[in-house]
């Protein structure tokens, strides 16, 4: 698979060439979590607005030590906990990405301890949490509020209890075709999986393991002798690194869309645009979403130097999704193609011939 051009050769030059388009993938999912949870703090998605009726509630507001609190002892309890959710979202997203962020810096580097001491935190406790506030918003607080050790310490919130999170998760979220418990758990919690992460979560973790799936040979200590120069990291990590973002950015929609953001049509947008490059780089079989794209916009994808109609290939998807670059398939020219913007304007059609049905 060619480069997509998102980021600059230079970054990817300690990658093996076949993964490059596999990186700057997983590097754009980060970017687009990240773009999207700034972009409803802009919005003001988070804020809630509070009527003060008496001048008891005004009192009792200036005595309270911060807005939770006012909530609470005015007995306002679905505001407190739209508060609450909105806080937390807000202020969990930015910390899985600094992580994910270094993890993903750490594989340019080949410093694959590093990477995966990166990934664990925001993948296997951050991502879980996220799938507790879909699934149940109002169990969530509850317990939140009264025994958040209790609630969340790994002893309770473990391996299997985690699984059903995400899998009550995937039921609320509104469009979770793409999502599946049981891969997630596969990817994030099964020591049995070579393609998951579970294994190389403990190894990064510690020097030693017991798990008799990961269990530390003799004369060794894990990954601490790992030569830097293998490649086996590399070509078992992407699909799942790549999986695991999207499935924490739409559940980042999910809730984003509960505090009145307008996220309908970016996830319009995102259903094609990030499936159809997941579905380019890592499944078999020819790309559906590149053969619709033919269909619906393939009258405007002309050549502007050999002047033929270009047909999107499986190849040339992931930097025609991520870039809106669009390489001809007869004389190999790139042009720049506004996807976005006419993707937005079908929409905009799409809504208003409904209206006027
Ligand atoms: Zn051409």
């Amino acid at each position: 698979m060619p480069q997509i051009g998102y980021l600059s050769e230079d970054r990817l030059q300690n990658i093996p060439k076949r993964h490059w388009a596999a990186h700057e993938f997983s590097f754009y999912l980060h970017d687009l979590i990240a773009h999207l949870a700034s972009a409803a703090e802009q919005s003001g998605a988070g804020h809630i607005q509070i009527q003060l009726d008496t001048e008891k509630d005004v009192e009792a507001l200036k005595a309270a030590s911060n807005p939770i609190d006012f909530l609470s002892a005015t007995g306002r309890t679905d505001e407190e906990r739209r508060l609450m959710v909105n806080h937390i979202c807000a202020a969990l997203l930015p910390d899985m990405l600094h992580f994910i962020h270094a993890g993903l810096t750490a594989l340019e580097k080949r410093k694959f301890t590093l990477a995966f001491a990166c990934f664990r935190k925001p993948f296997t406790e951050g991502l879980p949490l996220i799938a507790l506030l879909c699934a149940d918003e109002e169990n969530f607080f509850t317990k939140f509020k009264s025994d958040p050790v209790g609630f969340l310490d790994s002893g309770n919130f473990n391996r299997p209890t985690k699984r059903l999170a995400i899998e009550a998760a995937i039921a609320k979220c509104s469009d979770a075709s793409f999502m599946s418990a049981d891969l997630l758990h596969a990817y994030l919690f099964d020591f049995t999986n070579t393609s998951g992460f579970a294994g190389l979560f403990d190894k990064a973790m510690h020097l030693v393991t017991r798990n008799h799936n990961i269990k530390t040979e003799a004369y060794n200590l894990n990954l601490i002798f790992k030569d830097p120069r293998q490649n086996d990291i590399y070509d078992a990590s992407y699909q799942g690194l790549s999986y695991v973002l999207l499935c924490i950015h739409l559940m980042q929609i999910e809730l984003l869309k509960r505090m009145q953001f307008p996220a309908d049509d970016y996830l319009k947008q995102l259903n094609i645009r990030a499936a159809g490059t997941y579905q380019a780089l890592f499944l078999k079989g020819r790309s559906k979403i590149a053969s619709s794209m033919n269909e619906t916009l393939g009258e405007l994808m002309k050549c502007p130097i050999c002047h033929e109609r270009v047909r999107l290939k499986k190849r040339t998807a992931p930097m025609f999704f991520v870039t809106e670059n669009l390489e001809c398939d007869q004389c190999g020219h790139v042009s720049q193609f506004p996807l976005a913007w006419l993707m937005s304007n079908n929409t905009d059609d799409e809504a208003n011939r409904q209206k006027s049905d």
